[in-house]
Parts: C-alpha cells; structure tokens; sequence
C-alpha cells in the first residue's frame, strides 16, 4: 500500500462572473445589523401584528410580499436591509407592536409603508457585501435622495389606504426636522414632506406606478459567486464557504456554487460535508461528471471504497474519455485489491493522456508487481523513473535487473 501514489486533482467548474473590483470601508451600523443577526440566528418569528401592517400596505401595491418581517431590539424603529440576497424590514418590537391592524395608527404604518418603499425602490444592497466591502456605500447625497423616494412611496401608500395627508405626513413632522441636512443620511423635514405629498397626489389618482413593480436587484449572485472566488484566490477558505453560501441562499439551484463549495471542503478535509455538497450538485445535474468524480474521491477519503468505485463508474460513463478518473479508479481497485482492474484503468489513464504519469506508471507498477509480474512492474518503473519519479528510481536499483 505504501507505494500508491494519489492524484488528488479535484477538477473545479467555473462560472463567467461579473468582475467586483469595488474595495471601500465601511460604516459601523452594518456591523450592528450583522451583530443583530448574529444574536438572532436564522430563525425570525414574525410578528403577526407587524405582519398583517405589511400584508396591508402591499396590497394596495399589488405587490407580492418579497419581504420578511424580522423583530430586532438592536434598532430604534424600523429599517430595511438585504442579508444573503432576501430583504427584510427589521423592527423594534416594543415600536411596532403600536402599528394596529386596524390601522389606526397612521403614523406607524408611514413608516413601514417607507421600509417597504426602500426595498421597492431597491436601494437595500445586501449588508454582507458592504461588509464585505465588496460594494461601495453611497454617498450621503445619494442616501437623501433614497429617502425621499422612500418617502415618495409611502406617501402613495397612505393615499392608497385612505389617510389623509396630514396623517400620511403625520410621522415626518415628528421624526425629522428642518435643520441643514449637507452632512446627514436623511433630507430636511420640507424635502420630505414634498416627497410625500407627490406621492399622495399620485396615490390619489393613478394606478400603480411602472417604477413600484420591479425591485431592483443590484446585487447579483453572481457577484457574490465572484467574491466566493476571490475569497478562495487568497485561500481564505472560510470566507469563501460562507460566500458560496449566500449564493445558494439566493439560488437553492446553484450547482456551481454546491460544487465550488465542496471543493472547499475538501480541501479543509470535511470530506462528509463536501459529499454533501457533491450529491446536491449530482441531483440538480445528473449528467456532469465532474461532481461524480469529486464525489468519489471525497469518499476514498472516508475509505466508502465502493461507493467511490460507483462515483467513479459514473463519471466515466458520462465521459469515456475522463483520464484522471481512470486514475483514480484504479486506486479505488488497488485499495479492493482488484490489482488486475486497476492495471486496466491505470492504462486507460494513460491512454487518454491523464495528469501525473509518472505516478500513473509507478501505481500500474506497483500493481503488476502485486499479481506477480516484476517483469512487467520493472518496464514501467523505467519510464517512471525516466520521467523522474524517484521511488520507481529506487525500486529498480532494489528489485529489477
Ligand atoms: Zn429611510
């Protein structure tokens, strides 16, 4: 055994990408939303009053709700973010438990009807990639001018469920005010109330405007695939799992992203978890080789010996031409001690020109020498030797004439 030489070439399939080439800091308040994630994990009760408040407002957009309603202390009132490509509208508990379904608390329900004109409008760029600083933050000029569309929406919502404009503008008068806003996230309180009233006149009036049916997705899984990439060219390994992650997250049928992320595993020996990783690729796409073959080597490396030889079947059914995995099954054969097949497939990866002879030629070696045949073991130790393998090297000065 001590003379077979893996090859452990995992062969990876790319996808074209988008190039992100955006590197800018950050400010501290994505890290309190991650930091509010974080202690709230994946699992967001919604509140049920908060919830019908949405259900309302959209309604009167014709919209599908594309939304989660999540309860996080960590904020004062209510804010609209993307994480891991899905938008949500995080809400203070105690501050939306005010928000009646009823809706008689016009004031509450402006300022959720101005979340959901955020996510709308699409200015929630996911929190990861600020974070990640793989987007740039925008300007605070640009940040006034989300608000007041925001504004703008809301105002068309209050219209659309029969406020009146002093109650559409009710919470604006109270939260903000008039003061010089060059150096602030939100406009003066005349700039908003301007907003409102234009969305109000046209709530009063129109249909729902083209510009509310699409939300913008500026961030794209691509993107986030791309940045898994670079993670993985600075072998930050981790960093590049979680971002495959997030691209399945957005994409459950990301078989690029499954299988890249089971490289990865790979190679930080979670051999079961890359496994994982490879059969959800397989199930996606039965027909590609490549996730049977990387499957089948992660299960050599558990010694799921014939379950590897069934992986390895399979890829090169799908590929008779697959050299590397004639390789590897004949590992996979040596280890079964079926040296005969494994000479046979040693042959076919030569055949077909597979990376690594040399090894190739030493492992076919090894195995004639295990069914008796030293002549035959000795011929290909030589050219293993020749093409500089040092232990055929050696073993022809100990055992070949
Ligand atoms: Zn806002």
């Amino acid at each position: 055994m001590i003379k077979l030489f893996y090859i452990c070439t995992v062969k990876k399939i790319l996808f074209a990408v988008l190039l992100v080439s955006v590197f800018k800091s950050y400010s501290q308040s994505s890290d309190q939303i991650k930091l509010c994630f974080a202690m709230q994990g994946n699992s967001f009760s919604t509140d049920n009053m908060a919830d019908q408040a949405l259900n309302k407002i959209l309604s009167v957009t014709g919209l599908s709700k594309r939304f989660v309603l999540a309860p996080c202390s960590e904020i004062s009132n209510c804010l609209a973010i993307s994480y891991k490509g899905i938008r949500y509208i995080l809400f203070d508990k105690e501050f939306m438990k005010q928000i009646s379904s009823s809706g008689s608390n016009w004031t509450n329900l402006s300022i959720l009807a101005h979340e959901v004109g955020h996510h709308i409008n699409g200015h929630t760029i996911d929190v990861v990639m600020y974070s990640d600083e793989v987007v740039d933050r925008p300007d605070l000029e640009s940040f006034r001018k989300m608000e007041l569309e925001a504004d703008e929406f809301s105002g068309f919502v209050m219209a659309k469920l029969g406020a009146s404009l002093e109650q559409a503008t009710a919470a604006v008068m109270i939260m903000s005010n008039d003061d010089d806003d060059t150096y602030s996230t939100h406009p003066k309180r005349s700039k908003r109330i301007k907003s409102i009233k234009a969305g109000y006149a046209n709530g009063s009036t129109q249909v729902i405007p083209k510009k509310y049916e699409t939300v913008n997705k500026r961030v794209s899984v691509e993107q986030i695939f791309n940045m898994a990439e670079n993670k993985k060219n600075q072998n930050d390994y981790v960093g590049a799992i979680n971002a495959y992650s997030r691209a399945i997250s957005m994409k459950p049928d990301y078989s690029y992203a499954y299988n890249n992320r089971g490289f990865l595993k790979y190679q930080l020996k979670d051999f079961r978890g890359a496994i994982s990783d490879y059969s959800t690729v397989i199930k996606i796409d039965p027909t590609y080789p490549v996730p049977y073959y990387n499957r089948g080597l992660a299960k050599s490396k558990i010694k799921d010996f014939n379950g590897a030889l069934i992986d390895y079947n399979n890829a090169i059914k799908l590929k008779p031409d697959y050299a590397i995995a004639y390789n590897n099954r004949g590992n996979v054969k040596f280890n079964l001690k079926n040296y005969r097949g494994a000479i046979m497939d040693y042959s076919y990866a030569i055949k077909f020109k597979s990376k690594g002879p040399s090894k190739i030629f030493t492992n076919r070696g090894v195995s004639k020498e295990l069914i008796g045949d030293l002549k035959g073991a000795c011929k290909d130790w030589s050219v293993a030797a020749r093409l500089g393998n040092r232990n055929a090297q050696k073993w022809i000065l100990e055992q070949c004439k």
